[in-house]
């Protein structure tokens, strides 16, 4: 159990009104949650304050060798005015699978939840409850040390801070164009590809900027050695509908293990679909296109929940999906899952939990 400190804001910004777009990560809300840590004495200090700038030394670790993670996840607000999570277990398994690979001390799961829950109770009254909205949870850890030698740092602060969040898609599930890009990689197997970090993302600038001059929205990337096989988009995993069989790329070390994937995957198979977790070549998409059996495709994330796929683009070749519309299956994935982080839906499976 953590003994958190909480310092309220005496100067509370006003609330965003009900009809503001809350345009993605723009708007913070009062408070923030902050940790540190020192090698010898663990991970301590948990606070609650205002939320405000962070002092750090130019030398700080984090800007120079990039040591730091982070993990996404959202609060709802139910009809009934309860605050539910969805599987914050998850988020802070991976987060602490990060830590490991990133040599980034640990922190207890009971602890790192403890952390959430405190946090967004504080700033409740910030969460969003038009169609589609919801409160942003980014946690993340920087490496202080003001050191410009290569190790890990001794020191660490762990903060947490909250972004009230605008539908997603404001006129209702949209489908996105996606580009498949054979030039840049993303990750390979053995580095970093699996860490949710931010050295994977700017790692995608590139290619994300020369889809975007194309006209494609995200980023689909092919395996980093043969540039053959599919990994992921650029923040969501990916899923095809073949011929009736749900597939998806294996969790193969080099691709991001997203909670959003575990959750399809799991509803897919109590539905009744084949679900298939494999390597998938870009040369069996296409061919199964040109068959006329690449019946859906569709991504998968904490922003937009299911993100139907309308066209691939690879090379020269244009694959439009569900003639650019939205299959049966993201829509229903789509329904279901935000149906259950609103409390519409029954929880079979406890994903949520209550703050
Ligand atoms: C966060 C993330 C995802 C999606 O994971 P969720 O847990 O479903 O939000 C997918 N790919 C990358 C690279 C990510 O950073």
């Amino acid at each position: 159990m953590l003994n958190i400190r909480i310092e309220k804001t005496s100067t509370p910004k006003t609330l965003p009104a009900a009809d503001d777009p809350l345009k993605f990560g723009t708007i913070f809300t009062d408070h923030m949650f902050v940790m540190n840590y020192d090698t010898g004495k663990g991970w301590h200090d948990p606070r609650v304050v205002p939320y405000q700038p962070i002092s750090l030394e130019p030398s700080a670790m984090v800007f120079h060798y990039g040591q730091e993670m982070f993990e996404g996840l959202k609060a709802y607000k139910t009809d009934d005015g309860r605050t539910l999570l969805f599987r914050p277990d998850k988020n802070i398994e991976r987060a602490n699978r990060t830590n490991r690979r990133i040599c980034i001390p640990e922190i207890p799961e009971e602890d790192f939840l403890q952390a959430i829950k405190t946090i967004v109770k504080v700033d409740e009254a910030w969460i969003p409850t038009q169609e589609g909205t919801s409160l942003y949870i980014r946690p993340f850890i920087i490496a202080t040390d003001p050191y410009l030698g290569v190790r890990p740092s001794d020191t660490y602060l762990f903060i947490i801070i909250l972004s009230p969040v605008g539908a997603y898609y404001p006129e209702g599930l949209n489908p996105v164009k996606i580009w498949i890009e054979d030039e840049y990689v993303r990750a390979v197997k053995g580095g970093i590809g699996e860490a949710k970090t931010g050295a994977n993302y700017v790692a995608s600038m590139k290619a994300q900027m020369k889809a975007h001059e194309e006209g494609y929205s995200q980023v689909l990337w092919l395996d980093g050695i043969e540039r053959k096989y599919i990994e992921e988009v650029g923040a969501m995993n990916i899923f095809f509908k073949i011929n009736g069989t749900v597939v998806t790329p294996e969790l193969n070390g080099s691709i991001l293990p997203g909670v959003t994937r575990d959750s399809v995957l799991q509803l897919c198979k109590e539905w009744g679909l084949p679900t298939e977790e494999r390597r998938i070549s870009i040369d069996e998409i296409f061919e199964a296109y040109n068959k006329g059996i690449l019946e859906e495709v569709w991504g998968t994330g904490t922003a937009a929940v299911i993100s139907p796929v309308g066209q691939l683009r690879w090379e020269d070749h244009i694959m439009p999906v569900q003639d650019g519309g939205i299959g049966e299956i993201s829509q229903k994935l789509y329904d279901t899952i935000t149906g259950i982080q609103l409390g519409k839906m029954k929880d079979n499976h406890n994903w949520t939990i209550e703050v």
